[in-house]
């Protein structure tokens, strides 16, 4: 029987249950029982005998501090009906199932952590005590629902296509690639896709709705050619544009594919600390206008130290070229600005530069279109940083369906259930002086 005060109960807070005992070990246990001690047979509607009992235990939130373990004392009914078919059955609720570990509240909170909050499923098994599948479970059940509510992702006019690493790469197998697609106006991930070829993308925009495509205006990617083609046929009507944070990384990955060379040529070995072109890498990649005169002399010195024949110097120079074309006022000047970084680039000596040439040159309406659209102006990164937590967190994914759902979780603009806030304790009063 409970308490008589409903105290424990109004402590438990689960409707339909009432307290037997509670027992304080490094867990609290709380033994339970369901308040409906009168049945009748499913089947035949004849009040129904208690059988027998036997415990299940789960989990559920903690409680001021310690975790708790329910131990719910179960009845088995039995009909009494002779003729009836139902003979014996247990009784079963909604919030606290025999067939999970978890409370449905303790379920439903797991996943808000991980999903909302990016936390590792790992610590959260931790501190529930639970196994890293039980909290996985949990945020399946309750996160899948939210991730494929069709109001998550609204419109879109502004599309960013892009990929990230989704599993390392290994001694068994190369790198794993993702695509991601994102609203680049409300900065969220509208889905993750598995592999980052045309075939992936195109089987992607197959299946989306053809009306909501059709209101994208513009798509922004990286310079991979596999984007390119996958975003044909569905996507033929939408304005492309070049991310220009990629387009700079390709200026970026051009020099350091140089001074990797220079170095090795010259020095026989691959950067160590102490070499001329390793010390001055990272003055390299960063934007000449964002050096002080210090890092400028640094730089020249470990240029003219290191890079005998001018191709770092040369490449350095092709790299600030690409971004010059984003400090532009209007398409007419960045066009001016591009194609003299594209002939630059053709008639260096350096293959590197050259190949970078032809990179521009073949991506030209591409970059010239964001002068356009304005698109992506702001999520600069967009994918990559909007994934980053959860990818942090996740210690290497093996299953792409949790990476996607653990991504569109918490970057997928999901709307979560409310959760009602208390009002605020010792509200700093001006009137107060105690
Ligand atoms: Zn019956």
């Amino acid at each position: 029987m409970s308490d008589g005060n409903g105290l424990a109960e109004a402590l438990l807070g689960l409707d339909g249950f009432r307290v037997l005992a509670v027992e304080e070990t490094v867990e609290l246990v709380v033994l339970i029982e369901s308040v409906h001690d009168v049945v009748g047979c499913s089947s035949c509607g004849v009040r129904a005998e208690a059988h027998e009992r036997m415990d299940v235990e789960v989990r559920d939130l903690a409680c001021f501090g310690r975790p708790v373990r329910l131990v719910w004392r179960k009845r088995r009914w039995r009909c009494v009906e002779p003729d009836c078919e139902a003979k014996t059955w247990t009784e079963d609720c909604d919030t606290v199932s025999s067939r999970q570990v978890l409370t449905r509240r303790a379920g439903i909170e797991a996943c808000r952590q991980v999903g909302m909050n990016a936390r590792p499923v790992a610590s959260l098994a931790r501190e529930l005590g639970v196994s890293w599948w039980t909290v996985m479970e949990a945020v399946s059940e309750h996160g899948a629902p939210l991730v494929e509510d069709p109001s998550r992702v609204g419109p879109v006019r502004q599309l960013g296509v892009d990929e990230t690493s989704f599993l390392a790469a290994t001694p068994e197998h190369s790198t794993v690639y993702a695509t991601g697609l994102v609203d680049l106006e409300d900065r969220i991930v509208i889905d993750m896709v598995e592999g980052n070829s045309a075939a992936d993308l195109r089987r992607w925009t197959a299946r989306a709705d053809q009306e909501w495509l059709g209101g994208i205006e513009v798509v922004a990617t990286d310079l991979a050619e596999s984007f390119r083609a996958g975003l044909s046929p569905h996507l033929d009507h939408a304005r492309r544009v070049a991310d220009p944070f990629h387009v700079v990384r390709v200026g970026n990955r051009c020099l350091d594919k140089v001074r990797r060379r220079v170095q090795n040529e010259t020095l026989g070995h691959r950067g160590r600390k102490a070499d001329p072109l390793y010390r001055i890498r990272k003055l390299l990649l960063s934007g000449f206008e964002r050096l002080d005169d210090r890092g400028h002399e640094r730089m020249l010195l470990g240029l003219r130290v290191g890079d005998p024949a001018d191709e770092v110097l040369g490449a350095w120079l092709a790299k600030e070229s690409v971004r010059d074309v984003y400090l532009a006022e209007g398409r007419a000047e960045a066009e001016t600005l591009l194609d003299k970084a594209i002939a630059g680039c053709a008639a260096d000596e350096v293959e590197e530069i050259r190949s970078l040439g032809k990179t521009l040159a073949d991506w030209r309406a591409e970059i010239l279109a964001h002068h356009d659209t304005g698109a992506s102006n702001g999520p600069t990164e967009g994918l990559n940083l909007l994934v980053k937590k959860v990818k942090r967190c996740g210690h290497g994914f093996r299953n792409f369906e949790n990476y996607r759902l653990r991504v569109l979780l918490h970057a997928g603009g999901v709307t979560w259930p409310n959760r009602r806030h208390p009002p605020r304790l010792r509200e700093r009063s001006p009137y107060s002086n105690a």
